[in-house]
């Protein structure tokens, strides 16, 4: 079988303003590698616009934010409007991010039903900052915990795990998951910094797993972090689905990070969810990009990244 590369030109029309860093030349740079050889084996669909998609964003988000973020970013005729600090939208984000999440419920359509090994959405605006009623950190929606209650709600899916290896904590995905003990919240990210959560203590209902790490961490920290505070949880928790928030941000090219990995240890960290994911949730594995904001570590990371979904379901 073969892994699905999800993504849409929409994305492109997602306007954040000039020297804002996450920026359409991300997809296009991200567009670039992987038109290459090496992923010519991949099946490319379009992130669809579902009729059905609020339904499901309701699951994460309250009505009153999804009004909130549709009176912005649907009315919208020309410009920008800040919705939070570093927050934008433009008359092209509110389809952006309607395919956004998706580019998220197609790709678990495609893995439940067996047409699909598993997918990689590139996808933007990003989403783990999203909080149930609140845009944050360039994010509207959140895209990964919409992806697992849909997964829950649509299939009876049970336990549902998302991991996420952006350099920043995904402070919303926690704040949705916090007190489901059937959704596993597991993340590396470099403290102190933004959005100022992510401490070990913070655990939710037993379901919540911070490892963060400090500037200058590079593999060994990363690596040591990720196998005690994440895998062997997350091994314990036995997914029936496993979810990956892939911010590649923590490389150490990135403009906002700290963090010195490197892609290669993107596609470890990759290959170690792929076997958990075989193990115990028949191989049922589904990505999201999240930051990453230089275009050469950015691009180069999804390359390594995807690469190891391949592997994994060829
Ligand atoms: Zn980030």
């Amino acid at each position: 079988m073969s892994s699905v590369l999800i993504t849409h030109p929409a994305f492109l029309k997602h306007d954040t303003g000039e020297f804002h860093p996450e920026r359409p030349d991300r997809m296009r740079a991200i567009d670039h590698v992987l038109a290459g050889p090496p992923f010519a084996g991949l099946v490319r669909r379009e992130a669809p616009l579902r009729e059905d998609d609020t339904t499901y964003i309701r699951l994460a988000h309250r009505q009153e934010y999804l009004r909130e973020v549709s009176d912005a970013a649907e009315h919208i005729v020309s410009g920008h409007q800040s919705i939070d600090g570093d927050t934008v939208v433009s008359p092209g984000s509110w389809e952006a991010a309607r395919r956004a999440v998706g580019a998220g419920l197609d790709a678990i359509d495609s893995v439940m039903a067996g047409t699909a090994a598993n997918a990689f959405c590139q996808v933007r605006p990003p989403g783990h900052h999203a909080e149930s009623q609140r845009a944050m950190g360039f994010c509207l929606f959140n895209n990964i915990a919409i992806a697992a209650h849909y997964v829950r709600a649509k299939y009876g899916a049970e336990r549902i795990a998302v991991v996420d290896f952006d350099v920043h904590h995904g402070n919303g995905t926690q704040e949705i998951f916090w007190s489901n003990a059937d959704l596993f919240y597991g993340s590396t990210h470099q403290m102190p910094l933004f959005p100022g959560t992510g401490a070990v203590r913070e655990t939710g209902v037993g379901n919540i797993f911070n490892a963060p790490l400090r500037a200058g961490d590079a593999r060994a920290q990363f690596e040591e972090a990720f196998r005690s505070r994440i895998l062997d949880p997350l091994h314990n928790f036995a997914p029936d689905f496993v979810l990956v928030s892939a911010g590649f941000d923590a490389h150490y090219r990135d403009p906002l990070g700290g963090l010195r990995l490197v892609e290669a240890d993107f596609e470890w960290a990759t290959h170690s969810l792929t076997e958990i994911a075989r193990r115990h949730a028949d191989g049922r594995i589904v990505s999201m990009l999240e930051g990453g904001y230089d275009l050469t570590g950015l691009s180069q990371s999804v390359a390594a990244h995807v690469s190891a979904l391949m592997e994994a379901g060829a």
